[in-house]
C-alpha cells in the first residue's frame, strides 16, 4: 500500500498534533483488526480529543494555583465522622457551580478543611470549570498590589472569569479596614456570579472580628454568602496531630509532641 505523502503536513496545518503522532500506530491497529476507514478516523480523532482534554485539565489545574495536590481519594472520611461523606461526594460532582452556590467549611485547625476544599476545586477543574485558589490573606495582598498598580479592574475581571474561587483560611488573620473593604469588594464581585468554597475556623457570629470589627460589613457579607450555601462543619481533633501521634506510637516513641 502506498504511504501518504502530504498527510503529515495537512495534520500540521490543521493543528492536530496527536493525530500526526499516532496515525501510523492507529492505522496498523485498524488493519490488524480489520476495521473500516470510518472506525480508523473515529479512533484517531478520539486520541486527539482525549489529549486535548487532558491538556486542558492540566492547564486549569496549573492556573488554579492549588498549594498541594489533595484529592478525595486520599481523604480518610472515617477519621472525621462528623463530616457527611455522601454530602461531600455529592458536592464534588460540582452541581453547586451551575447554581452559583457556595460552600463553607468550618472547623478547628488540622481537621481537613483545606484538603476537602482543594479536592473539590481540583474536581471542578477536571469537569471543565475555571478555578482559582487563594488564601484570604493572599487575596487581600493581591488586591493591595493590584490597587497600587491601578489594576483592580483587571483583577476583578480575572476573578469574574472564574467559575469557582477557593478562599482558604478566612479568619486566621484579622484584617484592617482596607483589607476588609477589599474582601467585601471581592464578595460582592462574586455574588451570584462566581461560586466560593470558603474554609474558616470561625463561626459566622465571630466574623465581624475578621472584618475590622465592622458589624455592618460582616453582616452584609454573610448575607450575600449565605443566600445560597452548603455548610460543612468538621469537628474533631487535628488529623495532622493524630497521624503524627500514630506514627510516633508505631516507632515506639512517646506520645508527647515537642513544640514546633
Ligand atoms: P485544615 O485546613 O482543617 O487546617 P488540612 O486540610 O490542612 O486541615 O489538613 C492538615 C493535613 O492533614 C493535610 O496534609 C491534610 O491532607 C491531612 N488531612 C487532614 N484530614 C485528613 C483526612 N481525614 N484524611 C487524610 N488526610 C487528612
Ligand atoms: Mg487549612
Amino acid at each position: 500500500m502506498k504511504e501518504p505523502h502530504l498527510l503529515g503536513s495537512y495534520l500540521r496545518t490543521l493543528k492536530l498534533p496527536t493525530m500526526l503522532a499516532q496515525w501510523q500506530e492507529v492505522s496498523r491497529q485498524c488493519v490488524d483488526s480489520d476495521l473500516s476507514y470510518g472506525e480508523f478516523l473515529e479512533r484517531l480523532a478520539a486520541r486527539e480529543v482525549n489529549a486535548r482534554e487532558t491538556k486542558a485539565i492540566d492547564r486549569r489545574l496549573r492556573q488554579a494555583g492549588f498549594p498541594a495536590p489533595k484529592d478525595l481519594d486520599g481523604f480518610d472520611f472515617a477519621a472525621v465522622p462528623t463530616l457527611n461523606k455522601k454530602r461531600v461526594l455529592d458536592l464534588a460532582r460540582c452541581e453547586f457551580l451551575a447554581k452559583r452556590e457556595n460552600i463553607v467549611l468550618v472547623g478547628p485547625p488540622g481537621v481537613g478543611k483545606s484538603h476537602v476544599a482543594t479536592a473539590c476545586g481540583r474536581e471542578a477543574c477536571r469537569r471543565g470549570f475555571r478555578v482559582k485558589f487563594f488564601t484570604a490573606a493572599g487575596l487581600v495582598n493581591t488586591y493591595l498590589e493590584a490597587r497600587e498598580q491601578r489594576q483592580i479592574l483587571r483583577l476583578e475581571a480575572q476573578i469574574g472569569r472564574c467559575d469557582l474561587v477557593v478562599l482558604d483560611e478566612l479568619g486566621y488573620i484579622p484584617l484592617d479596614k482596607t483589607g476588609a473593604e477589599h474582601l467585601f469588594g471581592f464578595f460582592s464581585r462574586c455574588y451570584e456570579r462566581t461560586s466560593l468554597i470558603i474554609t474558616t475556623n470561625l463561626p459566622f457570629a465571630e466574623w465581624p472580628q475578621v472584618f475590622a470589627g465592622d458589624e455592618r460589613l460582616a453582616g452584609a457579607l454573610i448575607d450575600r454568602l449565605t443566600h445560597r450555601i452548603h455548610m460543612l462543619e468538621i469537628q474533631g481533633d487535628s488529623y495532622r496531630l493524630q497521624s503524627s501521634l500514630r506514627s510516633r506510637r508505631a516507632t515506639g516513641g512517646s506520645d508527647k509532641l515537642s513544640a514546633t
